[in-house]
């Protein structure tokens, strides 16, 4: 529900009026409109009539709003957020590269390749230190380790890392040690966790799930808004769909489609959203131009005997020419 307010009503009435939806449980978010004044309310709102809230003498009016999300919908936030992250931008017309490699295997591998993505122009290092394996006998990550390695990365490099959450045993972890939580695609569900990180007000980057549609991919932002209003990122990262050629269907749609019915920030991931290296230069030039905010690219040193995802990873050499090329393209576009 919207609630849109008199023109200059007195603040305490406006207060009164809050203060009423939060004893219902609602969570009241301030609108910029050009001229009214508006209060967005998130929560459960059956309960609440029309007519309660119009015998407050402050309210113009209401209009209900029918998506299923809320904060994560323009309707409540009109205008693109955008973030300053680390000193780095992301939305509002930057264009914010996360690179490295899927997991975190040694501290040679992760600063050689931090090193080399951070000279090709990368701003944020990507690594798992913690990773979701579809199979139990796979590399399952070094944990805490390979996120002590991810620290001393950034350390000598001054890249801000970007890592995945599994478990919100450890939430306080990551709100130290981490600049952007990573919530994977297999937990884009997981709503536990979702509730857990948005409390800790720290960027979040939203995984879309493989079988989630975008106004479910919505809702989970809204688990995560509703805590702390984190800083959140959505990333399109393919979907399951009956073709095989590809691992998943990069749907490039979502982000046209994202950024209709959301202020977010989207970035795209076409290292997992096709699976193979040489799929992954095309269609990340395929998302600049369908108009995303940037990209989360898998690079490796030695894609061969990587750990996990050596097959979608690019070289540090390739990712350079992307790098490149990314730029040529988006002054093209400009
Ligand atoms: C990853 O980014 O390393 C990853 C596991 O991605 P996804 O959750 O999209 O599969
Ligand atoms: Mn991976």
């Amino acid at each position: 529900m919207i609630i849109i307010l008199k023109q200059n009503v007195p603040d305490e009435q406006v207060r009164a009026l809050r203060e009423t939806m939060a004893g219902l449980r609602l969570t009241v978010q301030d609108i910029q409109g050009e001229s009214t004044r508006m209060l967005g309310l998130a929560g459960d709102t059956s309960m609440l009539s029309e007519d309660s809230v119009l015998r407050h003498e402050c309210v113009e009016r209401v209009m209900k709003v029918s998506e299923p999300y809320k904060l994560a919908g323009r309707r409540f936030h009109p205008q693109d957020s955008a973030y300053e992250i680390a000193g780095r931008r992301i939305g509002g017309g930057a264009f914010t590269v996360m690179a490295g490699p899927c997991s975190v295997e040694t501290e040679e591998q992760v600063l050689s390749i931090a090193r080399d993505v951070q000279h090709a122009g990368a701003d944020f290092l990507r690594g798992g230190a913690f990773k979701p394996r579809s199979s139990p006998y796979s590399f399952q990550g070094l944990g805490l380790d390979g996120l002590e390695l991810l620290k001393i990365a950034r350390e000598k490099t001054g890249l801000p890392i970007v890592t995945e959450i599994m478990s919100q045993e450890y939430a306080e972890i990551f709100k130290n040690d981490v600049d952007i939580i990573q919530i994977g695609a297999r937990n884009m569900q997981n709503f536990p966790l979702l509730t857990e990180v948005g409390r800790l007000g720290k960027p979040v980057l939203l995984k879309r799930g493989p079988s989630c549609t975008i106004d479910e991919m919505l809702m989970a932002a809204d688990y995560i808004l509703m805590g702390a209003d984190s800083p959140v990122i959505l990333c399109e990262r393919g979907i399951r769909t009956f073709e095989t050629a590809t691992r998943n269907t990069l749907d490039l749609s979502a982000i046209p489609v994202l950024k209709k019915k959301s202020h977010l920030p989207v970035i795209v991931d076409p290292s997992h959203g096709t699976g193979y290296w040489d799929l992954v230069y095309p269609m990340a030039l395929a998302a600049v131009a369908a108009g995303a905010d940037g990209l989360m690219i898998e690079v490796h040193n030695s894609p061969d005997k990587a750990l996990c995802d050596g097959q979608q990873s690019i070289t540090p050499f390739l990712f350079d020419r992307l790098m490149h090329k990314v730029e040529k393209l988006r002054a093209a576009l400009a």
